[in-house]
């Protein structure tokens, strides 16, 4: 966990019966973003991610991202650990190879942040848009979704 910075502010988050609980030192900004993408996992979970370096999330429960269940899915290398007692996916994290090109990631579901909470309203979160389904990460991110997304 770094230091907090004036441009970080932290929160807490959990999944919904607290097994998961985690501190995220989130960019201290008046326009917070985050992004949803159409790919069929992130669809289907209504992941909405801001992305984060490791050091800026902490878990405080359980002790080790290791004791909470990882989905897998298309690559050993790319983890969506949720909670298997209430079933909220909480963090998306790994690496992708995009041509030609090993990508590393870690993105937070921030809708897992606890509410309500100083300084933190997600319905000040603008919400853009990726086309995963067509890994189509060149097409960049829109303000509406892209085909088979949703708002
Ligand atoms: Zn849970």
């Amino acid at each position: 966990m770094s230091a907090p910075t004036p441009d970080k502010k932290t929160f807490t988050g959990s999944c919904h019966c607290g097994f998961i609980k985690y501190k995220a030192a989130l960019p201290a900004t008046d326009t917070p973003a985050a992004t949803r993408c159409n790919c069929t996992v992130c669809l289907k979970q209504g992941f909405t991610a801001l992305r984060l370096t490791p050091d800026d999330f902490t878990l405080i429960s359980p002790a080790s991202l290791s004791e909470v269940k990882d989905y897998q899915m298309r690559s050993k290398d790319v983890h969506k650990y949720f909670c298997d007692k209430c079933g909220i996916h909480v963090i998306g994290a790994g690496k992708y190879e995009y041509e030609g090109a090993v990508h590393e990631f870690f993105s937070l579901n921030i809708l897992t942040l606890n509410q309500p909470q100083e300084g933190l309203d997600l319905s000040n979160f603008k919400i853009q848009y990726w086309d995963g389904r067509n890994d189509n990460w060149r097409g960049g991110m829109k303000d509406v979704p892209w085909p088979g997304g949703c708002i």
